[in-house]
């Protein structure tokens, strides 16, 4: 079966993978974007103020015009998630996702952190069917209904006092004895007399067909089970590096976290990553997207070394073609 094949195919709608396409596109490379969504965490960020050049920004505002440049420039975009890599000798890598398979030889991976699941039964079947993992984004969809947040400390707190204004009743449901954060805001959500905390309690199980219906909930250090009727969950539990199905094919730390060189390779030829995914100390967007324009200079240098083309040394005023440097201001656009 036939492929699509790319110059480069970029995993990760966001900073990194934004940044990447736009830099790929505009030195001509046919470059393909699969994520999942357009913008990744800095969805979740209602105003970011620390982007250099931008006095203060919506995340989503930000992506947005992030994603329009690339796309000026030829990026395409496929909504799809990816699953499965390969490597392949004739083709160098085959990328499965959810929906298709895509062939390139040159690979920025830059997807990010993800919300850590509760893992518990019936979450994978009602992902998008009431289990959600962002209270900004899916919130407005529970108008007047009853929901749950589970995790704890000020992700937890967030998403409670975003939905104190949208649900009909609000269960925080918390491991913790008593719920970590600022008193003044739990005092508040209190107040409100909307939300309840459920606290020493474990979620063992999301219910409902097609949709939620309820939570299988155990008070910790009993057996006591305790069921709490919701049509949404919001799980607040922190971001991982969903990298697993990586092992064996690039380095990774300890946390899953790509390793990466200065130049964004990783320890397999033809793969690069940035941003978020990697094992940078700092996580932020401008630094991911910092990254995303590195790994695309390297992909770039790749593609043309497999080609057998010139390649971009450390100076983009620079080109080497193997025998002698010469100056050049083609890159320079
Ligand atoms: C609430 C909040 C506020 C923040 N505020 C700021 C701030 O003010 N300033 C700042 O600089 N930083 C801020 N950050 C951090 C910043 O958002 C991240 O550092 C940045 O978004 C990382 O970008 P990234 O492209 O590396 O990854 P991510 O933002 O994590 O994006 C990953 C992308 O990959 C996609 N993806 C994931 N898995 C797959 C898959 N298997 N297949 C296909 N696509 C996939 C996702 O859909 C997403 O598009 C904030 C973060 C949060 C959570």
């Amino acid at each position: 079966m036939e492929h699509r094949q790319f110059d480069v195919i970029i995993v990760g709608g966001a900073s990194a993978g934004l940044s990447a396409a736009l830099y790929t596109s505009r030195q001509g490379l046919s470059t393909l974007v699969i994520t999942k969504d357009i913008g990744g965490q800095a969805l979740l960020a209602d105003y970011i103020e620390n982007y250099p050049g931008i006095m203060s920004v919506g995340g989503s505002a930000l992506m947005e015009s992030m994603k329009k440049q690339a796309e000026k420039y030829g990026t395409e975009f496929l909504y799809e998630e990816l699953q499965e890599l390969h490597y392949a000798e004739q083709s160098c890598f085959e990328i499965k996702t959810n929906k298709d398979s895509y062939e390139t030889c040159a690979l920025i991976l830059a997807f990010g952190k993800t919300p850590r699941d509760l893992g518990v039964p019936g979450e994978r079947e009602l992902k998008g069917k009431g289990v959600s993992y962002c209270a900004v984004c899916d919130g407005p969809l529970f108008r007047n209904k009853d929901v749950a947040v589970v995790g704890s400390g000020i992700p937890a707190l967030d998403a409670g006092n975003l939905l104190v204004n949208i649900a009909r009743k609000i269960y925080m449901i918390q491991r913790t004895e008593t719920p970590i954060g600022d008193s003044e805001t739990v005092n508040n959500l209190i107040k409100t007399g909307k939300v309840e905390f459920v606290n020493s309690t474990k979620v063992v199980g999301i219910k409902g067909e097609g949709k939620v219906g309820a939570l299988d909930t155990v008070r910790i250090g009993s057996n006591e089970h305790r069921e709490i009727n919701v049509e949404g969950v919001f799980v607040e539990m922190g971001y991982v590096t969903k990298t697993e199905f990586l092992r064996g094919m690039v380095e990774m730390n300890g946390l899953g976290e790509i390793i990466v060189s200065k130049d964004c390779s990783t320890s397999m030829p033809g793969i690069f990553a940035a941003g978020d995914v990697t094992d940078i100390p700092y996580k932020q967007a401008v630094i991911s997207a910092g990254m995303g324009a590195t790994a695309a200079l390297s992909a770039y240098n790749y593609v043309q070394r497999i080609k057998g083309r010139p390649v971009v040394k450390n100076d983009w005023k620079k080109i080497s073609t193997g025998k002698e440097d010469k100056e050049v201001s083609l890159f320079l656009h």
